[in-house]
């Protein structure tokens, strides 16, 4: 594979591993030319369904918004961008396996929030404060509550939360 930086023609695969139960084999490539290292990722091609937004306009699926998504949740947060790589890859995954033509935004979003979950706490807590509409505040406070117990760090932790919350406006 040529190198994306200075379009050397090959690389070398320094590390390869599975990632996603199996479904995904992440590598890890360094350049001989100019010495940098990116991920590869492969997976079995499939089709992935179209999204439908809370209004039901469909969009085509757009791994730069998902990318976003987690960027904004984790911003200053200390999380490895291989490990926000590997999570984004297993929600695009997920969305192909689940053989669906069409998914919710809405669904999209449970699975950033899963996701986030597993990385961090805060990044979890502030996209799900942004993300969960306005029915789902009273067991959203009950989630913070249960998280505050859980992680002092939270606590004095400015939430977009109670504002944003009435809003509609979801993001995907
Ligand atoms: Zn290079």
């Amino acid at each position: 594979m040529h190198c994306p930086f200075c379009q050397h023609e090959d690389t070398r695969v320094i590390d390869s591993r599975l990632a996603d139960d199996g479904a995904t084999v992440r590598r890890r490539r360094e350049c001989p030319s100019c010495g940098e290292r990116f991920n590869t990722f492969e997976t079995a091609e499939l089709k992935l369904p179209a999204i439908v937004k809370s209004d039901d306009r469909r969009e085509t699926f757009d791994e730069r918004k998902l990318r976003v998504s987690f960027q904004r949740a984790l911003q200053k947060r200390p999380v490895a961008s291989d490990d926000v790589d590997t999570s984004v890859h297993t929600i695009i995954n997920d969305l192909r396996r689940s053989g669906e033509r069409e998914v919710a935004s809405r669904q999209v979003g449970e699975l950033v929030m899963r996701e986030l979950k597993k990385l961090d706490q805060v990044g979890y807590v502030r996209f799900a404060s942004v993300y969960r509409r306005f029915e789902d505040v009273h067991a959203f406070r009950e989630e913070i509550e249960k998280l505050e117990r859980d992680l002092p760090e939270l606590q004095g932790l400015q939430l977009p939360l109670l504002g944003e919350a009435g809003k509609r406006g979801e993001k995907s």
